[in-house]
């Protein structure tokens, strides 16, 4: 018998360990170890299972950018003293959480496995054990002495996703996520399926990193038909603002009104990095490909190519908070760090 994998269990909050108030019929947290104890299936695996919980677990729509240095601060604690990290989070805004750390967190050489679910773990109909409990197992997976998973991922409802890749995309189903440009790292059935050509391998031995400064001076700009000026101008008119995603149409795709480029391009020129990402739920944007966004292309915005907008704002954040200069902003922000995106060729 090989040696127990040591798994770290981070309670975060989320429906996974919520009870109903049956005053006001709303569910709200509650505390997890208690919860645990209904799941006595997890003794049964191949691994030693501790826990941790924030000392307030919260509703992930609460979750700010200090949450995450707070989870990413038990992770670097504890990295050395144990083989994999699961994390309970809210579906809400795990996608957000789980780009963030893959960001946060450089040269990963363990598990960081993100999971919740649609029902409390209380509930008859629950899909917070099936998920609770793969998740574990994918984390203590294990081949020639080393972890299958060296990245954070997302589990839920028999998929492990890439985390950096990863949207909500139903607020009832099960199978609550997906991950539109990038496939299944692993598919559960009767078997742990890994497709080990997708999983992340990381390119260095060197140490780990945990970067924790993230800037939140940054905003998300969605066009639509018919958008206008003033609009357009008060967003980038915000005080202090560095940053901005851009949601265009398509591959990429903008107004060509002389007054929208020239606003973007005037933020531009006073130093905010513009991304340019796509409104569709799948796809790539390609600037370049049709004449609505070749100007764009022209005045400096960045592409942020198969990006998830989740995880543009993640990576935004974690670029303007490491002060890279200017001139190399644009390279950096094109590049895949963490497998967030793939470039078309
Ligand atoms: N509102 C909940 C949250 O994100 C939903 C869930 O856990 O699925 O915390």
């Amino acid at each position: 018998m090989t040696k127990k994998p040591k798994i770290l269990l981070i309670y975060t909050g989320g429906t996974i360990g919520m009870v109903k108030d049956y005053k006001t019929g709303a569910l709200k947290t509650f505390n997890f170890n208690k919860l645990l104890n209904q799941i006595p299936e997890i003794n049964q695996l191949h691994c030693v299972i501790e826990s941790i919980s924030l000392k307030k677990p919260i509703d992930s729509s609460n979750m700010n950018t200090s949450d995450w240095v707070l989870i990413a601060e038990i992770i670097e604690i504890n990295y050395n003293s144990y083989d994999g990290f699961v994390v309970l989070h809210g579906s809400d805004t795990m996608a957000y959480t789980a780009s963030a750390i893959s960001f946060m967190f450089e040269n990963l050489s363990k598990p960081i496995i993100f999971t919740g679910s649609q029902l409390p773990i209380g509930d008859l109909r629950t899909d917070a054990k099936e998920n609770l409990i793969t998740s574990i197992q994918i984390a203590s997976a294990v081949e020639n002495d080393s972890p299958i998973i060296k990245e954070v991922c997302l589990y839920f409802e028999y998929k492990l996703y890439r985390g950096n890749r990863t949207t909500k995309i139903n607020s009832e189903h099960f199978q609550a996520f997906t991950s539109p440009n990038y496939p299944p790292l692993c598919e559960s059935g009767v078997h742990l399926k890994f497709d080990r050509n997708l999983i992340f391998k990381p390119h260095s031995k060197e140490s780990l990193v945990v970067r924790k400064n993230m800037v939140k001076d940054i905003v998300i700009l969605k066009i639509f038909p018919g958008i206008t000026k003033e609009v357009v101008k008060s967003i980038l008119s915000i005080e202090n603002l560095k940053g901005v995603i851009l949601e265009t149409y398509g591959a990429g795709n903008a107004p060509s009104d002389k007054w929208f480029v020239s606003l973007l391009k005037d933020a531009i020129k006073e130093g905010i990095q513009i991304v340019n990402v796509t409104q569709c739920a799948g796809g790539s944007v390609i600037m370049g490909q049709y004449e609505t966004s070749v100007q764009l292309q022209k005045i400096g915005v960045i592409s942020g190519f198969d990006i998830t907008t989740e995880s543009a704002i993640a990576k935004l954040m974690y670029l303007l908070g490491e002060k890279i200069p200017k001139n190399q902003f644009r390279i950096i922000f094109e590049t895949s760090l963490r497998g967030e995106i793939s470039k078309p060729n």
